[in-house]
């Protein structure tokens, strides 16, 4: 497996890639690796000829008052992990390769951006939007892999490719799950022990959505407030938002009667977590439709 830092390199490598008629994957990450990553690897690397992941922590998308410096890095363990993967290339530019002294040019996707996690975090979208395109850019994926532990960013990421007609098939992959049905992050090494434990309620407050709606309710302001009482089972937790919202817009609606968004984010502790699910109106879980 190659390890490349330029961007010009990174270009180079998939121009020959593909004067051979190969098909590049892509999974683009901030790093330090679970097994929510390697699965979407997984799913590149069966579509494709090719696979880079790129591994970035991309300073625009962290507020002032966020995580970036703290974000947990290890590129030495996460090269180990996709080598033994098969991957053949990690990209892992620096924050100077990506964003030179002059950098001024953003790409911004409006509307899907302005509820849920963006209407906490301003900016994080514009960030990743502007580094997801700077990647296809380097990378020349043919294919690029998203998960849907983070939906509001595949939907704005379906939404910027379509609008600005890139040439990627954007694939999302399915939640990848602890045992106790938290949902793998990086950020999850944040928690301490006990908070680990409490971190169960936002997986345990989507099943109770799920199972409520199998039942017949339709009424999202019920359905939420049986959420937060979940989530209020946890000391250490403070929700952010419990929203439910349809599919096309990820504007809230008062009754569920077709595919919605179950999202929601929580702070246990100073960890803030988000988790999600989308479902029918029957409650059955549903997949990411590109
Ligand atoms: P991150 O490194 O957190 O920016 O995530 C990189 C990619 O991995 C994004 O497309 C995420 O949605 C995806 N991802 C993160 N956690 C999970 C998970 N538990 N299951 C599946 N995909 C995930």
């Amino acid at each position: 497996m190659k390890l490349i830092e330029r961007v010009r390199d990174m270009q180079a490598w998939a121009d020959d890639v593909r004067a051979g008629g190969e098909r590049i994957g892509f999974v683009p990450t901030m790093g330090y690796l679970h097994e929510g990553h390697l699965s979407l690897v997984r799913l590149a690397k069966g579509s494709s000829d090719r696979t880079v992941v790129s591994i970035f922590v991309n300073p625009i998308q962290f507020g002032p008052q966020e995580d970036y410096n703290r974000y947990p890095r290890d590129l030495d363990r996460d090269i180990g992990l996709l080598r033994d993967l098969g991957v053949d290339v990690t990209f892992a530019p620096s924050v100077g390769e990506m964003y030179p002294e002059g950098f001024c040019t953003y790409v911004d996707v409006e509307g899907l951006t302005e509820g849920l996690c963006g209407a906490y975090r301003p900016g994080h979208f514009r960030g990743v939007t502007t580094v997801v395109t700077k990647l296809f850019l380097a990378v020349k994926p043919h294919l690029a892999v998203f998960g849907r532990k983070d939906a509001q960013q595949a939907f704005v990421i379906r939404r910027m490719v379509r609008d600005l007609n890139m040439d990627v098939e954007v694939v999302v992959g399915p939640t990848v799950r602890e045992v106790d049905g938290l949902a793998m992050s990086s950020r999850n090494t944040y928690l301490s022990p006990e908070e680990r434990k409490q971190a169960t309620v936002l997986y345990r407050a989507l099943l109770r959505a799920k199972e409520l709606m199998e039942g017949g309710e339709r009424d999202t302001k019920v359905i939420v407030g049986e959420m937060e009482g979940i989530v209020r089972e946890a000391p250490s937790a403070r929700v952010e938002y419990i929203e439910i919202v349809d599919t096309e817009k990820l504007k809230p609606v008062p009754f569920v009667d077709g595919e919605v968004l179950v999202a929601l984010a929580v702070w246990i502790g100073n960890t803030r977590l988000i988790d999600n699910m989308i479902v029918d109106a029957r409650g059955d879980e549903l997949n990411f439709q590109i």
